[in-house]
């Protein structure tokens, strides 16, 4: 259940609502708009109640949440949401711009591409430490020593960092080091995982399942918000489907189909969504068109020579021009990439 404030509800009077909720064994959610504060009611017995939560002072109505997910829903937070975390934003009028290689491979390809994709307008930087690859013989990442290289990069060029955590086990040691923790798309339904990253409080950067359906992404994200953690980017990397010209197939029309069901920022991954580094320019624009909060961008100084996926990997000087071109298309549909305010 939602239950909808009065506009002009009192501090206390909402107070009041969170401990009524409570006693009623539900678990209680306030979400403060700009216009008026709503509290979802989240809980199996819901509805029982609902006339009693009505009768309290302050409350304009009490409706029931349709979406199976509840927290993450529109229908409980219209207003879209808007993720921070050092020099990133992403949500609402902010477009953000996440770009570094698959993987950390040493300080001077860190500290190079860092300061490449800063002066190109990336606002934050990514970077693998702990790898999750297909195969176990392939490079599996610099675990903690990578972390630490990121830190070095953020300081340099003041970047925030991305970074993925693929174990429940890790989130505390990749949290000591990242700005926002990746959940990548073979952890998506790893709710041991997605509760863990959830409880640091850090933002997260939630990556589809290759075969998961919007709902089963939806609630996904709905693990973390339901630790408490408002801050959930989701991203759209691909799906897997019969087509095999593309690494996978990049469903862009998710975009403006989460943005009517959630609140909840979304970032395209055009780099693992294609898997040609050809195409990844082409794609982030069009997911810039469709409405995209962000894009996540992979860019190695030698693609050739990159450890992990450096087949989709942009050089420096291709993703100076995607970022420019990224910004005409922007402008476009009357939007903006934010700026990296502390390009050195
Ligand atoms: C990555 O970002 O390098 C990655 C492994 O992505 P995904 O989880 O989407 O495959
Ligand atoms: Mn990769």
């Amino acid at each position: 259940m939602i239950v909808v404030m009065k506009r002009g509800a009192t501090p206390e009077q909402i107070e009041h609502m969170i401990q009524r909720v409570e006693e009623l064994g539900l678990k209680a959610h306030p979400i403060h708009g700009t216009e008026r504060t709503v509290i979802a009611a989240i809980g199996e017995k819901r509805d029982e109640h609902r006339t009693s939560l009505e009768s309290c002072p302050g409350v304009a109505e009490v409706v029931p949440i349709l979406a199976p997910y509840k927290v993450a829903s529109r229908e409980v937070k219209p207003e879209s949401t808007v993720v921070r975390a050092g020099s990133l934003a992403v949500g609402n009028s902010h477009i953000g711009m996440i770009a570094g290689p698959c993987s950390v491979e040493d300080v001077d390809q860190m500290i190079a591409t860092a300061r490449a994709v800063s002066r190109a307008g990336a606002t934050a930087l990514r970077g693998g430490a702990f790898k999750p690859r297909t195969s176990p013989y392939s490079f599996q990442g610099l675990k903690e020593d990578g972390l630490k290289i990121l830190a070095v990069a953020r300081d340099e060029t003041g970047l925030a960092v991305v970074t993925e955590v693929i174990a429940a086990d890790d989130v505390e040691l990749v949290a000591r080091y990242a700005d926002v923790l990746q959940i990548g798309a073979r952890n998506m339904q790893n709710y041991r995982l997605l509760e863990a990253a959830g409880a640091t409080g850090k933002a997260i950067l939630l990556k589809r399942g290759p075969s998961a359906t919007m709902d089963e992404l939806l609630l996904a994200a709905e693990y973390i918000l339901n630790a408490g953690n408002p801050s959930v980017m989701l991203c759209e990397r691909g799906i897997r489907t019969f087509e095999n010209h593309t690494r996978y197939t990049l469903p862009l029309a998710s975009v403006p189909y989460l943005h009517e069901r959630t609140h909840l920022p979304v970032v395209v991954d055009p780099s693992h969504g294609t898997g040609h580094a050809s195409l990844v320019t082409p794609m982030a624009c069009a997911a810039i068109a469709a409405g995209a909060d962000g894009l996540i961008i992979e860019v190695h100084p030698n693609p050739e020579k990159a450890l992990s996926d450096g087949y989709q990997s942009l050089n420096f000087e291709q993703f100076g021009q995607a970022m420019a071109l990224c910004r005409k298309m922007a402008d476009v549909v009357g939007r903006q990439i934010a700026l990296n305010q502390r390009t050195p």
